[in-house]
C-alpha cells in the first residue's frame, strides 16, 4: 500500500486537479456509476465530533472512506482542530491501497465543489464575488472561485468582523480589490455569493439577493446549521452534490422541513455537468448550489494525490 503524508499534499494537488477530479465524480454520481454510503457521525463529548464518509465509484474504480472529525482542544496543542485521513481500497479485492492525509484535501475538494457550481451555473458575465464567512475554508473557496469567472472585485461580510483580515489578505494576494460590506450591500453588488460559515441561523436573507445571482451554500453540512433564508431556496433553482444529503444535513433541510420545496425540486449538479439538465435557464434566474460534502469527493481527490505522488516519487510504499 501507499502512504501519502499530509505534508506532501500541497505540492501535489492544486485547485485545477481537485476541480477535475470532483467534477468527474459528480458526473459519475448523476449517471449512477458512483454512490455514497450512509454517513456515520458521532458526538464524542466535550465538543469532539467524529465520522466516516465513504463511497464507491465504479467508473473511476475507486472505493474508500474518509475518517475525520473536529477536536476543539487541538488548537491549544498547536494542531488544527479538523483532522482527517482518507483510506482507499481496491474495489475488486477490498485490499487497502493507500492512506492519504486528508486535511488539505478536504479544503481543496470543498473549494472545488463551489467552483464547479460557479463554472456551470453562474452568469458568464459575473464580475463581483461576495463572500459570507471569513474562516479557514473561506480562503480556499474564494481562490477556486476566482478561476471560474473574470471577477474584478470581492466583497465580504462576516459575523465576527475581527476574523476578516485573513480573507482580505488572501484577496489582495490575488491582486483584486476587497471591501467589507453589510449583507444588504453584498447582495446588491455580488453576482456570485459563497456562504461558508458554521452559523446556526440564516444570515443571508431572501430580500438581500437580486435576480441573476448564483449562490453556493457550503457551510451547512450537518443538522442544525443554517446560512440562508429558506425562502431563498423556494425562489431559486436549487442544485446539490447529493439530494439525500441536501435534504437531511444540507442547507435545504430547512426549506424541506417548512414545506417550501420538495426533494424532487433539487437537481444533482452532475446532471448539469453531463448535459442532462440545462442548468441556468435565464439571466434573471437565481441559482443555488447546496454543497453538503460527500465521501466520493474525498476519495476522488485522494486518488488523484496517490497518482501524482507515485508519479513524482513522494508516495511511501509499505507492506501491510
Ligand atoms: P471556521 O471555524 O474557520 O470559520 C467559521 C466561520 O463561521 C467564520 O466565518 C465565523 O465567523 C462564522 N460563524 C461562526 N458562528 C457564526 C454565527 N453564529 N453566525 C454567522 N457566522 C458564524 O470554519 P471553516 O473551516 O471555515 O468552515 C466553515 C463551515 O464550513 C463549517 O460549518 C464547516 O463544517 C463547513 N464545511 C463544509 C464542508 C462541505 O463539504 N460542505 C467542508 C468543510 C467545511
Amino acid at each position: 500500500m501507499w502512504i501519502v503524508p499530509e505534508s506532501a499534499i500541497g505540492g501535489l494537488v492544486d485547485d485545477q486537479s481537485a476541480f477535475d477530479a470532483v467534477e468527474a465524480t459528480f458526473a459519475a454520481m448523476a449517471r449512477d456509476d458512483a454512490y455514497n454510503f450512509p454517513v456515520v457521525r458521532e458526538a464524542l463529548g466535550e465538543g469532539r465530533q467524529y465520522g466516516f464518509k465513504s463511497g464507491l465509484d465504479r467508473a473511476g474504480a475507486q472505493l474508500g472512506v474518509k475518517a475525520g472529525g473536529y477536536f476543539p482542544g487541538n488548537a491549544a496543542k498547536g494542531i488544527i482542530n479538523h483532522q482527517s485521513t482518507v483510506f482507499l481500497f481496491d474495489p475488486d479485492t477490498g485490499i487497502l491501497q493507500a492512506a492519504v492525509g486528508g486535511n488539505l484535501l478536504t479544503a481543496l475538494r470543498t473549494a472545488a465543489a463551489s467552483a464547479i457550481s460557479i463554472a456551470h451555473l453562474s452568469r458568464a458575465d459575473s464580475t463581483v464575488l461576495g463572500m459570507v464567512g471569513a474562516g479557514h475554508q473561506s480562503v480556499f473557496q474564494m481562490r477556486a472561485a476566482l478561476r471560474q469567472r473574470k471577477f474584478e472585485r470581492v466583497v465580504a461580510w462576516n459575523y465576527h468582523p475581527d476574523m476578516m483580515d485573513r480573507l482580505a489578505s488572501a484577496v489582495a494576494e490575488e491582486g483584486l480589490p476587497f471591501e467589507e460590506v453589510s449583507l444588504e450591500e453584498l447582495g446588491a453588488q455580488a453576482d456570485v455569493i459563497i456562504t461558508i460559515t458554521s452559523s446556526p441561523a440564516a444570515s443571508l436573507m431572501d430580500a438581500h439577493v437580486r435576480p441573476g445571482t448564483h449562490i453556493a451554500c457550503m457551510g451547512t453540512d450537518t443538522i442544525g446549521k443554517q446560512e440562508v433564508d429558506p425562502a431563498l431556496l423556494a425562489r431559486a433553482a436549487v442544485f446539490t452534490d447529493e439530494v439525500a444529503q441536501s435534504v437531511t444535513i444540507g442547507e435545504a433541510q430547512h426549506a424541506i422541513a417548512q414545506g417550501l420545496i420538495k426533494p424532487e425540486d433539487i437537481t444533482p449538479i452532475g446532471a448539469v455537468i453531463n448535459g442532462a439538465h440545462k442548468g441556468r435557464t435565464s439571466a434573471e434566474e437565481i441559482t443555488l448550489f447546496d454543497g453538503t460534502g460527500v465521501g466520493l469527493q474525498d476519495i476522488a481527490v485522494a486518488s488523484k494525490a496517490v497518482d501524482l505522488a507515485r508519479a513524482n516519487g513522494s508516495a511511501i510504499e509499505v507492506a501491510l
